[in-house]
């Protein structure tokens, strides 16, 4: 166990021996097509980081199964490029939509985002949940059987429960979550009526990472609420319960940031910018990149480009609004409804502005292949990424590493981007003429962020995905387990 922060050194994770077993899991596989292999995981994101620490590592990646990659896999065929096993899990389609669409998507997502008006409370979501999580944390156990020294690293609020199930089925290894959501505060916490199971459960856990400092403090304050008071003062990164130690700790997720700066130089995107940059005639150009949830803010961006328009006729005609929102989780009502009153919003502006000469707002509903996405980077003078609560925004970092010298980035307070990136210009999503405000703003004073942008970018060279990664497993690997063979099992879920 560690009693002070550990240090997070640059070392290498796959030095040798047992050190190099790695057992990683989350709800979705890896690999989009299985039979192009590695050519179809989603290069500099999330999955390319964890598909290269497991390329060099003795790796088994579990996870919850569609059907289609489950008949590929079991049938033996070899997928192309991928060195690592592939262990899917598959479940009866009732008991995935209760668990997918269900628990995880539409309970713990919108209420550990702040939207407790969009939670569904369903016991028969919860009962399923807590399937699929047993069901997982049994396949990796009969992994880990023939592993006891890899390493097990749980992705995100899919599967919280795992490392509880695992302790039960006496599986000693060590265990890591790692939230890529926020953690909320006590008050919007406590509103979940499995609070004490999840908080339970995720102390089952050897090491909790975090994207922020303020989500580790609102988890220690749950904990003291709902645990014991004494377990986790201000400031501790160990808690200390029922003779087991968890650690918690703040890794803000990066980006893949020479993949990035390569493609920036790269002749093919350049030529995409020009393309794009010679379609559009007015002189400005603003941009918005998100999913399509409701959390990403987008009718409230929207709002405030309309209030803009309105204050400011002078840019009528002049600045051209891209707003890029890839489809999601379509089988979530909430989802369905955003969609609408985007599509509506962007009508009425278009409809009460625009002309046969200029469209203000240009809506793209799908997702743009990554070196596009550069384009767009590359040719806009502002992008407004104002969620009203995201656990980090990526897309953020992104921008700063593309956009050109003299482009400002606004950005949400309310996501977990702003603690990492300060020095730019901040806006409450919810504040919609602040917002009108700070396009004004950004437009008129060119540059402004570009001694700040600077910094960023040193920042990022210094700390991207990879090292995200690599300080997440080597933390893990510091830790000493305390309750190897003591450790009572605890009825909890
Ligand atoms: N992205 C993409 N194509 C698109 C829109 C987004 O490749 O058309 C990528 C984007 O570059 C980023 C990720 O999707 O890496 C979105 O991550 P973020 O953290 O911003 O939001 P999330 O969707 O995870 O909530």
């Amino acid at each position: 166990m560690l009693k002070s922060k550990p240090s997070l050194s640059r070392r290498k994770i796959n030095n040798s021996g047992a050190e190099q077993e790695l057992i990683i899991v989350s709800n979705r596989c890896p690999v989009s097509n299985l039979r192009k292999g590695a050519e179809s995981i989603s290069i500099g994101g999330l999955t390319s980081a964890l598909h290269q620490v497991a390329m060099e590592q003795d790796a088994t990646w579990v996870f919850v199964s569609d059907n289609a990659n489950y008949e590929y896999i079991k049938s033996g065929e070899e997928v192309p490029g991928i060195n690592y096993n592939l262990v899917p899990v598959k479940f009866p389609e009732k008991v995935y939509k209760a668990y997918y669409n269900g628990y995880s998507n539409s309970l713990i997502w919108p209420l550990f985002h702040y939207f407790p008006d969009k939670c569904l409370f369903s016991d028969q979501d919860w009962e399923h949940y807590k399937t699929v999580n047993e069901e997982i944390a049994k396949n990796i156990a009969e992994i880990a059987k023939a592993k006891p020294n890899a390493k097990i690293w749980i992705q995100d609020y899919h599967l919280l429960l795992v490392a509880d199930y695992l302790r039960k089925l006496g599986v000693g290894n060590k265990i890591g979550l790692f939230l890529h959501i926020p953690f909320p505060t006590y008050e919007i916490f406590r509103i979940l009526p499995q609070r004490q199971e999840l908080l339970n459960a995720m102390l089952c856990y050897d090491l909790v990472g975090f994207h922020t400092k303020s989500y580790v403090s609102n988890f220690r304050r749950s904990v003291r609420r709902l645990v014991g008071q004494s377990l986790a003062p201000a400031g501790t990164y160990v808690i200390e319960n029922e003779g087991h130690s968890t650690h918690i700790y703040d890794f803000p997720i990066s980006v893949d940031t020479q993949y990035i700066l390569d493609l920036n130089e790269a002749e093919a995107t350049h030529k995409l910018s020009k393309d794009l940059r010679e379609k559009i005639r007015q002189p400005y150009i603003g941009l918005g990149v998100d999913r399509l949830d409701y959390t990403k803010g987008i009718a409230h961006r929207l709002k405030a480009l309309d209030l803009f328009f309105k204050l400011n006729p002078k840019y009528r005609g002049k600045l051209t609004f891209i707003q890029i929102a890839v489809p999601s989780r379509s089988q979530v009502g909430e989802y369905d409804k955003i969609k609408n009153e985007v599509e509506e919003m962007v009508a009425r502006i278009n409809g009460q502005y625009g002309d046969l000469s200029w469209q203000p707002v240009i809506f793209i509903n799908r997702s743009v292949p990554f070196q596009k996405l550069v384009s767009y980077f590359q040719i806009a003078d502002f992008a407004l990424i104002t969620p009203l609560r995201d656990g980090m925004n990526l897309v953020a970092k992104e921008f700063l590493l593309s956009k050109k010298p003299e482009a400002s980035l606004i950005l949400s307070e309310l996501a977990g981007a702003a603690e990492a990136l300060p020095g730019l210009d901040f806006v409450n999503p919810y504040n919609i003429s602040q917002m009108a405000e700070c396009i004004k703003d950004v437009i008129e004073n060119p540059g402004k962020q570009s001694e700040v942008t600077l910094s960023h970018v040193e920042g990022l060279k210094n700390y991207d995905v990879h090292q995200w990664a690599r300080n997440f497993l080597s933390m893990l690997s510091e830790i000493e387990r305390s309750d190897e063979s003591t450790r009572p099992v605890r009825q909890t879920i």
